[in-house]
């Protein structure tokens, strides 16, 4: 990852419509088992080099729902590779798509202290400056 999608996913699709690379199943797909939406960090590139935010968080009308989680890197191995939260998917010859495996880009601006503590990837609107 990447982004991952909480429970309060109102599963209204727009995401699955927006991500140019098709990193998210729906609730039916959900390889956790969950009812929601589900964004596969095997896949997600938080939307570097195509555009300047993640598209999913964007347009999701559920405010709060997608979340920063920690780069898909070697160092966060056990992370993904030891919890309920994800399904990690397989390459055609079955081999496990870890991180260390198949690490993904992610955004470097955005700090890790505002990785996997739930901070939301949608920001407010800026308030205007006046003057
Ligand atoms: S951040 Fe971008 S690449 Fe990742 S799931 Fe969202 S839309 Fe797809
Ligand atoms: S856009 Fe938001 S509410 Fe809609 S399916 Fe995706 S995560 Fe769920």
């Amino acid at each position: 990852m990447s982004v991952i999608i909480d429970d309060t996913c109102i599963t209204c699709d727009a995401c699955l419509q927006n991500c140019p690379v098709n990193a998210i199943v729906d609730d039916m797909h959900n390889p956790t088992g969950e009812s929601r939406y589900y964004v596969q960090p095997e896949k997600c590139i938080e939307c570097v080099g195509i555009y300047d935010d993640p598209q999913c968080a964007a347009i999701c009308p559920s405010i709060g729902c997608i979340t920063w989680d920690m780069p898909y890197t070697s160092e966060y191995e056990t992370h993904y590779m030891q919890n309920d939260l994800y399904a990690i998917g397989k390459s055609k010859t079955g081999k496990l798509l870890s991180p260390s495996h198949r690490a993904k880009k992610y955004k470097e601006d955005i700090p890790l202290s505002d990785r996997g503590v739930g901070k939301e990837v949608q920001e407010e609107p800026e308030e205007l400056e006046v003057g």
